[in-house]
């Protein structure tokens, strides 16, 4: 059964897996970029960013390096600004180290890595039989054996752990977890899975019990909130602006941004006349919004014209706007300014 799973599966990769520059290697760190990059977006983009990453920083010594804030903005638009940190801290490690870990725990180690990346460094760069559990790897389980836990909660990691390293294919594993992995992400796909030609069609249990849009299940949905930022857009008169660096405790952690409020509705005009009389706010940008894993971010943008108010603000810059782009920042942020910039 569990060679019929695997034979499956590693036949339809041969023919379906893509071709991507981090299967063309063993070397573990390139192997552990492109999983961590991976984990932030789709391959397209992924591809370019680890294709960057990769032609900076060609080794983990070189990535060690390096400031934090090049790290930053060669990280900017992936999001998770932590895993770029971990990502940076972790090549210190094996800069210190003389050698990447070519051991499962060592590698699980490495800041930031969890099962899922120690496992697929482990076993791609290794050859380690260690199996990989990812979204794609818990939704392709649920479906082809019917399963009905819950997988957020700690029966059904239980479950899916134990079903997912009796399934692993012990003489190759490498090649097992990149195509069960592929299978997950182009076969069988969160929404409308290919189940017409899906070679594992005959045996499927979701397919056969009609259950394939429910599963895999989940026990909860974790609620979204909302945000509210106002952005203040300071100038100066020789072509400044006033930017500062976001402490630690909150999303974006040391990436930069343009001074910000946040309230838990909307700064009219009125509010800003309020918070800064005198100053002669104007609204640039409104109504944008930013979604992330658990927030939903609203942002606007008003001109004030205080540079007194810059002085209150900690860790804060005047940087000419044509060396903007020098300076690591969010998604959101880079919108707002595009917008202005028109
Ligand atoms: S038949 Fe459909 S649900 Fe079942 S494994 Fe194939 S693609 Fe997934």
């Amino acid at each position: 059964m569990n060679d019929i799973f695997a034979y499956t599966l590693e036949t339809w990769y041969a023919s379906h897996g893509r071709q991507l520059p981090w299967r063309q290697t063993s070397d573990p760190y390139c192997i552990w970029l492109s999983e961590v990059i991976l984990q932030q977006t789709q391959v397209a983009q992924g591809l370019a960013y680890y294709n960057r990453f990769v032609s900076r920083f060609p080794d983990a010594q070189s990535l060690a390096d390096a400031s934090e804030d090049e790290v930053m903005l060669l990280w900017q638009g992936l999001g998770y600004y932590s895993r770029a940190r971990n990502l940076h801290a972790a090549a210190k490690q094996i800069a210190q180290a003389g050698a990447f870990p070519d051991d499962y725990d060592s590698i699980r180690r490495l800041k930031g890595v969890g099962d899922y990346t120690a496992a697929a460094i482990a076993s791609i760069a290794f050859g380690l039989p260690y199996a990989v559990l990812d979204g794609n790897v818990y939704r392709v389980l649920a479906r082809y054996f019917g399963l009905q836990t819950p997988i957020d909660t700690s029966a059904g990691h239980k479950e899916f752990r134990l079903l997912a390293d009796e399934l692993l294919d012990r003489r190759r594993p490498a090649l097992y977890n990149q195509a069960i992995m592929d299978f997950g992400a182009l076969q069988c796909t969160p929404r409308s899975p290919r189940c017409q030609d899906c070679p594992l069609a005959d045996s499927c249990q979701a397919l056969a019990a009609n259950l394939v849009d429910s599963l895999p299940r989940k026990s909860r949905r974790q609620r979204v909130i909302d945000r509210y930022f106002t952005y203040l857009y300071i100038s100066s008169p020789d072509g400044r602006l006033f930017i500062q660096r976001r402490g630690a405790g909150d999303i974006w952690q040391g990436l930069y941004q343009l001074p910000l409020i946040e309230t838990p509705s909307p700064l009219s005009l009125q509010d800003m006349a309020l918070r800064f009389p005198g100053c002669d706010a104007e609204l640039l940008v409104d109504g944008l919004t930013h979604q992330l894993t658990h927030q939903l971010l609203h942002a606007q943008c008003y001109a004030i014209r205080s540079s007194s108010y810059a002085e209150t603000v900690p860790d804060g810059l005047w940087v000419p706007l044509q060396n903007l782009q020098d300076y690591a920042m969010p998604q959101l942020l880079v919108r707002i300014i595009r917008k202005i910039s028109r």
